[in-house]
């Protein structure tokens, strides 16, 4: 049997300094309750055994990312970008110990080394050669809106609509774009792109770990949009959302973020579009983790689908709103391909489509693309679409 080391001699303040440097500060808040554990979606999953509680006293002791053999470290970089950012131990920690936060510094540690998964590397390549996690070239980012007769941003326009990478470039998700960009033409709203002067807006590489990389891209895109005058971005993503609002502001940004459910809602009560056109389906809405948990946008998207003429709500009882289960694509999720049988999208597919809704509905391209990928895997007949692709519908567009 092998021999273990006695705790004791294995702390290592070298690395608790490191990570209470890049971040981990909540660490020393935990009291080992354990609740996390009980809410975290890789205990739903059931087949991969996740102890979140023992971050943050892993933490502490400096024993996080500090193993010296390979075998050990390649199962400890596993463990740490398991973590999909949902939040959802964060809300229900009594204490609001934030442990994506912890193992966001031990992810930042790990990228200073170059030990993180390859996956990964890639895609923050990615971004900084060519501004999208996808690799594709810079100059195509606004070609999803060719036909559309939509005009490069202008200072003297409402808003500067930014459709996040997925939907500029994704075959399947520029409908998404698409539909956002008809909808506001039909409003008479005055809009505009930037089209191949943007890039991402860096969440998912902040959230691996990246921070370099993620101040690079932020800094670039607050120089594009202050030289532009933008005052106002609308963004289909809410992970767009949480980074312009919360924290591209701490690089010196000054416009306000608006996420397209929040703006098209107000549209709706304002009477400056009316969606007459039925869609006679039973929905359900999935709350992505971002929009709901992280930013407490729960009753504008259900709004939009009850304003529809035909179209029945469904929600999933025990795991609505708050308790919604994340898709897996947070955090850089969406590159990771998790063993199957170890994959939350499964899981929530499975409590939404035993609803008995025709449709799965998102308000996040990342939980489209995620559930569109997991729906196929499954074998699965039922659609995937963004509200805005069912309200475009309606408004006969
Ligand atoms: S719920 Fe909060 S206090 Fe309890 S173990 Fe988890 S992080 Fe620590
Ligand atoms: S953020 Fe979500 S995935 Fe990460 S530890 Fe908390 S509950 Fe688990």
């Amino acid at each position: 049997m092998a021999s273990k080391k006695n705790v004791v001699v294995q702390i290592n303040p070298e690395i608790r300094e490191a990570l209470l440097e890049m971040g981990a500060v909540d660490a020393y808040k935990c009291y080992q309750c354990g609740k996390c554990a009980s809410v975290c979606p890789w205990f739903q999953v059931g087949t991969y055994e996740f102890l979140v509680f023992r971050f943050p006293l892993e933490t502490v002791l400096g024993l996080i990312a500090s193993s010296e053999e390979k075998e050990e470290l390649a199962k400890e970089v596993d463990k740490i970008y398991r973590c999909v950012g949902c939040e959802a131990c964060v809300e229900q920690c009594p204490l609001g110990v934030k442990i994506p936060d912890i193992l966001r510094s031990a992810r930042r540690i790990l990228v200073d080394f170059g030990s993180y998964p390859e996956t990964l590397k890639s895609v923050v390549q990615k971004i900084r050669n060519v501004g999208n996690p996808l690799g594709e070239p810079r100059e195509n980012r606004g070609d999803w809106a060719k036909d559309l007769n939509v005009n490069a941003y202008s200072s003297d326009m409402e808003l500067l609509y930014f459709p996040c990478c997925v939907p500029a470039y994704d075959a399947r998700i520029q409908k998404v774009a698409k539909s956002t960009a008809l909808i506001l033409q039909k409003s008479g709203i005055s809009f505009g792109i930037l089209g191949d002067k943007e890039s991402c807006c860096g969440e998912a590489i902040r959230r691996a770990g990246a921070e370099n990389v993620f101040t690079e891209t932020a800094r670039s895109n607050i120089k594009v949009f202050e030289e532009a005058g933008v005052r106002q971005v609308l963004v289909s993503s809410p992970h767009c959302y949480v980074t312009f609002k919360n924290e591209y502001p701490d690089l010196g940004a000054r416009f306000e973020s608006l996420h397209t459910t929040q703006y098209l809602w107000q549209l709706i009560d304002a009477g400056r579009i009316r969606p007459d056109k039925e869609f006679k389906k039973k929905v359900v809405y999935h709350d992505p983790c971002t929009l709901g948990r992280q930013s407490g946008i729960y009753e504008e998207p259900r709004n939009i689908l009850k304003s529809i003429p035909g179209l029945e709500l469904l929600e999933v009882e025990e795991f609505s709103r708050n308790l919604s289960v994340c898709c897996g694509a947070g955090s850089g999720g969406l590159w990771i391909d998790w063993p199957v049988g170890e994959r939350m999208a499964d899981i929530r597919i499975k409590q939404l489509v035993d609803t008995g809704a025709e449709v799965i509905v998102v308000a996040c391209p990342y939980c489209l693309q995620m559930f569109e990928e997991t729906v196929k895997s499954m074998n699965l007949d039922i659609p995937v679409m963004d509200v805005t692709e069912i309200l475009c519908e309606a408004l006969g567009e």
